[in-house]
């Protein structure tokens, strides 16, 4: 077929190799692509999913598992690209019916839903995010009485985390206290007892949370018809970014392809950067020897993203890590221009400086969307948002703080939780406090009675209402029932809720209209989805990010800058990327044990973010830096020095500017001048330690 040659002949011979591997056969040997940034091993899986594709084979057997929705949903239109080209107009029906594309969270909730009731699940339970999770803890902490009894108790949100690394890395509370959280060993007893709560808990109000969606996951997968039945779904199973997933994601896909047949895994060791979420790298080291024979492994050495100078300044870092990755990366790509090491004042100059270079950069040429702003913590992009705000600037930001965390979108999905799973608290608890008159006693005397009994919603009707709320009480029944009877219709239902909740929207919130904005813009975003199941499920497992304007997802057309964790600049790149706070107490955090795993951890990080780079590279240093923590002086501005991943001997990989220069209206300087300040802030924040 000549038309399919084209495509694999833009492949390098590996890349083609594991494309072709086991010429498209179901029970094809157990393939790992493993190799650095940028050498195309997303783009390799894609064409391996096309070929699969265009040769015959049935795309709703296809379980292709990436890191985000949007990986997902970004390697299903390059599927699409690829197969256009040999198959034609059909390709897009074809990729359509690439339907089991996704997280293995969210692939986790959907098989679940099919197989709840083998394993007593009901299926129509509802998912907490982690917010919603760290509220049941909470209940759960005070019906326990920790909260009171013992003193210094660990906070809802440790409780969250010490429990979570216990499921993820199926570890004993002891040995996780003991590694992370050392100073919580002493509740060792207290957090075994509120954990059996919590999981009890849970069963009862038929809730699952993210980490739930694994582990029934992973039960269903250990009764072995089930596995069988599962695993016979799919001809073959792919999964991206192998190095972050854990022991959990791991045992599931041996569970569902145990022989390794029909597997393919790709990822990059020197990109792990998740073990703070049990996520380890020994998954991908272990995975050719786990299967017998052992699995066919292509290594690719070739970047085609990075410019040479980029590209040998990130393999500088990479080289000083203690573990040893033996991925040598080389371009041809040639530039005249070296990643940029920038020195600034502090954080506000920084900002202004970013400003700066990306109005530049549009006005030669490059949109925002080619350019992004990535960061070690969503709160270190604080000072640059004022500054894009202030100069008209649009940007979206992944990774932080989401269009869903906004309080009254948090109270309208609440109501339509509860109305589709009444046994659910802390949607119960939420929606109830927003009337006034409802007390936190009221609301759990009506929700102990709706547990009691076998019809929730019946006994929602006949519960008494709270003395001082009897109009919004009636009015909250009302409401409940009618959506519950779907009177309305999907979508529609979010107008009947919106109609409840904007009088005590009105009440509550003084901004009450931009507020009515973002709920108008969720009833759109609910258009795009077929259900309110679907809608409830899809949206907290992957809710939509925050833009400048903070009403909700900008529309695809328009332009914006992307501003990004770097965690979640996974598998991207962009033309510009700039990377803010390249100082030691940021990168690596201070915030972490500061254990050598950790640190060297935080080195891949930086790594992680000098590798989204295509062209132009920025990374800032401001001397002055914003920090959480106190110095002695209990001044929490500290003079920072540049970050250790970078020592002297790397110097010369970079080109070394400092912004403003003293001189008004010099563009940059060059010089030693950036070294010598830099070693002032280093001494002198070890004189405040
Ligand atoms: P990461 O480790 O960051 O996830 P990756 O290994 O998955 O990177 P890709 O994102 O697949 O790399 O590819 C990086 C860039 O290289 C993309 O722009 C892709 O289109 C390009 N690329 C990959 N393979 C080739 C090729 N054979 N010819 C030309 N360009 C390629
Ligand atoms: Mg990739």
């Amino acid at each position: 077929m000549p038309a399919a040659a084209a495509y694999l002949e833009a492949l390098n011979p590996e890349q083609r190799r594991a494309v072709e591997h086991g010429a498209g056969a179901r029970d094809c040997a157990p393939l790992l692509v493993i190799a650095g940034a940028g050498s195309g091993k997303t783009n390799t899986l894609a064409h391996r999913v096309a070929h699969l594709i265009v040769n015959g084979a049935d795309p709703r057997r296809i379980l292709l598992l990436t890191f985000s929705r949007r990986a997902a949903a970004e390697m299903t239109r390059r599927v699409e690209r690829i197969s256009r080209k040999v198959i034609g107009d059909s390709a897009g029906v074809m990729t359509d019916a690439l339907g089991w594309a996704g997280t293995f969270h969210g692939v986790g909730a959907r098989l679940l839903r099919d197989y709840a009731e083998a394993i007593g699940l009901d299926p129509a339970f509802t998912i907490h995010d982690r917010e919603d999770s760290a509220d049941l803890m909470n209940l759960v902490r005070h019906e326990l009485g920790f909260s009171k009894t013992q003193k210094r108790f660990p906070a809802k949100g440790a409780c969250l985390s010490i429990y979570s690394r216990c499921v993820n890395a199926e570890l004993a509370i002891g040995e996780v206290l003991g590694a992370s959280f050392p100073w919580c060993l002493a509740w060792t007893a207290e957090l075994g007892q509120l954990f059996a709560a919590y999981v009890e808990a849970k069963q009862r109000q038929n809730v699952l949370d993210y980490d739930d969606l694994l582990l029934y996951w992973a039960q269903t997968m250990s009764d072995p018809a089930l596995a069988a039945d599962i695993g016979e779904r799919f001809d073959h199973v792919m999964v991206d970014e192998y190095q972050d997933t854990n022991r959990l994601q791991s045992s599931i896909l041996m569970a569902l392809k145990p022989t390794g047949r029909g597997l393919t895994v790709v990822g990059d060791d020197a990109q792990s950067i998740y073990s703070f979420r049990a996520a380890t790298v020994r998954n991908i080291l272990d995975f050719p020897g786990q299967f017998s024979p052992p699995a066919e492994i292509v290594t690719l050495d070739r970047n085609y993203r990075s410019t040479r100078p980029i590209l040998a300044a990130a393999n500088g870092v990479i080289d000083l890590a203690a573990e040893r990755f033996t991925k040598n990366l080389w371009t041809d790509r040639n530039a005249q221009q070296g990643p940029q090491l920038v020195a600034v004042r502090d954080e506000a100059d920084q900002a202004r400086y970013i400003v700066e270079r990306v109005l530049e950069n549009r006005e030669s040429g490059s949109t925002l969307k080619q350019q992004a702003v990535l960061f070690r913590t969503s709160h270190h992009s604080g000072p640059l948002e004022v500054e894009l705000t202030r100069r008209n600037i649009p940007f979206v930001k992944f990774g932080g703080l989401k269009f869903l965390d906004a309080a009254h979108v948090k109270d309208i999905l609440a109501l339509l939780r509860f109305v589709e799973n009444p046994r659910d608290r802390v949607a119960g608890f939420r929606v109830m406090l927003l009337m006034p008159g409802v007390g936190p006693a009221s609301a759990q005397r009506a929700l102990d009675h709706m547990a009691a009994a076998s019809d929730p919603i019946a006994a929602l009707g006949s519960a008494p209402a709270p003395p001082r709320a009897s109009v919004h009480w009636t009015a909250f029944v009302a409401t409940v029932m009618a959506l519950r009877g779907r009177t309305a219709g999907w979508p529609a239902e979010l107008l009947c809720a919106r109609l409840w909740y904007e009088p005590h929207l009105e009440r509550i919130h003084e901004d009450a209209t931009p507020r009515l904005a973002d709920l108008v813009q969720l009833e759109q975003i609910a258009a795009g989805y077929p259900s309110r199941e679907r809608f409830l499920t899809e949206l907290t497992l992957d809710p939509p990010d925050a833009t400048s304007d903070q009403a909700g997802p900008p529309h695809l057309d328009e332009d914006y800058l992307i501003l990004s964790t770097i965690h979640s600049a996974k598998g991207q790149e962009w033309k510009s990327v700039f990377v803010l706070n390249v100082v030691d107490g940021c990168m690596p955090s201070d915030l972490g044990a500061g254990t050598s795993d950790e640190i060297e951890e935080e080195r891949r990080l930086l790594y992680v973010a000098m590798t989204r780079a295509r062209d132009d590279l920025h990374l800032i240093v401001p001397q002055r830096f914003f920090t959480h923590g106190q110095n002695a002086r209990g001044d929490r501005h500290v003079y920072a020095s540049r970050t250790r991943f970078i020592p002297n001997a790397l110097l010369h990989l970079f080109e070394r500017t400092a912004w403003p220069t003293a001189a008004a209206g010099a563009a940059v300087a060059r010089g030693p001048a950036v070294g010598v300040r830099i070693d002032l802030g280093a001494r002198m924040r070890g004189m405040w330690r």
